[in-house]
């Protein structure tokens, strides 16, 4: 008998989640039939869309979110005992799955070489593919270009910079603390703005005299409205998320869209699950530019399955550099 714990959503999200948002639970885990397979967590994520999107989910339901785990029982060919899989079990310990139910298959983890296997939650999973596929498809990035990242020192941010310069542009990262920024100035970004404490505007004149061509957005609200009105003539915005108001109660982001008129800017807003017949591409790609030392990550751990809500109040107020994991 496995006994699994699991997180609840106990009280509807109000502004900023607090401890009393979450209950710990345990419940005791069905014997797998035909075609399933029972996985134990090894590690677990906590994202930003976690704030907004449980607001659709009933109090009561398990706290929803991906997971690397391994294989403990397996009556599918496909998920070999012993194998890690990269899956969207929610916040728990053990879950019993039936992989070819649902839209959002588990995958089992392609071969990382020497990296660890959280980086499936990160820069080798689906944070990793947002950057490569939301900045590389929507922006077009051209050699020489003028790249402003929002949300810079973050799980994607931080890869949009890196491969922004890969493709030769020139990078400028808005961040929260000065540590952030001094990092970003470590992997390769050229310029940095910390927005809790500069003139966000005078800063980017100055770090972008010629204007922006591409804008990756991962905030909106201020930082957006003022990184749009300094957009070049066809620059290209690549609308990824919105965490300046994830925690409000009346969103209140300024429109920009008067510059989007008269600068005929491109905006498109995507999620990553668009590129899901590519997914593999986008990860075997980031693998291979970590393998060539041109992309670093670097993960916030948060350690104990009991300490998940921690971790995750800590991403929503900046506690993280680069990717948000937690170790059971
Ligand atoms: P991060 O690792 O960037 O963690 C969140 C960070 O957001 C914090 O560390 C904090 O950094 C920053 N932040 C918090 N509040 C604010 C604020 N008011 N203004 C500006 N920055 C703030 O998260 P991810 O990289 O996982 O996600 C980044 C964005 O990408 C999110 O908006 C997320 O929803 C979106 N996303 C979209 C996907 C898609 O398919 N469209 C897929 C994955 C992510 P700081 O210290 O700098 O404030």
């Amino acid at each position: 008998m496995v006994l699994a714990k699991k997180w609840i959503y106990a009280k509807a999200f109000s502004g900023l989640p607090t401890a009393e948002n979450f209950r710990l639970e345990e419940e005791t885990v069905a014997a797998i039939k035909d075609n399933e397979f029972l996985a134990e967590a090894v590690f677990l994520s906590v994202d930003p869309y976690m704030r907004p999107y449980m607001l659709q989910y009933p109090v009561g339901s398990v706290m929803i979110g991906g997971q690397i785990a391994k294989v403990l029982e397996s009556k599918h060919p496909k998920y070999p005992v012993g194998s890690f899989v990269c899956g969207n079990f929610g916040w728990r310990t053990h879950t019993v799955c039936n992989p070819d139910e649902g839209e959002l298959k588990p995958y089992v983890l392609p071969d990382f070489g020497k990296e660890p296997l959280s980086l499936g939650l990160g820069v080798l999973g689906m944070p990793g593919n947002t950057a490569y596929f939301g900045f590389l498809e929507i922006c077009k990035p051209v050699v020489g270009e003028t790249v402003v990242v929002s949300g810079a020192a973050g799980a994607v941010g931080s890869l949009v910079g890196q491969i922004a310069k890969i493709k030769g542009c020139q990078v400028i990262g808005i961040a929260g603390t000065d540590e952030k920024c001094e990092w970003l100035k470590s992997i390769g970004f050229d310029h940095t703005i910390n927005y809790k404490t500069a003139d966000i505007g005078e800063e980017l004149k100055k770090a972008a005299p010629k204007g922006v061509d591409c804008y990756f957005d991962n905030v909106g609200g201020k930082i957006t409205e003022i990184v749009c009105g300094q957009m070049n003539v066809f620059g290209r915005i690549s609308v990824c998320g919105t965490i300046s108001n994830y925690n409000s109660e009346a969103a209140k982001v300024t429109d920009p869209q008067r510059d989007y008129v008269w600068k005929q800017l491109k905006q498109e807003g995507f999620l990553v699950y668009r590129w899901k017949a590519r997914y593999m591409e986008g990860i075997e790609q980031n693998l291979k530019w970590i393998q060539e030392g041109k992309l670093k990550y670097h993960e916030t751990v948060t350690e104990g399955f009991e300490n998940m809500p921690d971790g995750f109040i800590g991403m929503l107020t900046g506690g993280n550099t680069g990717k948000a994991v937690i170790k059971v």
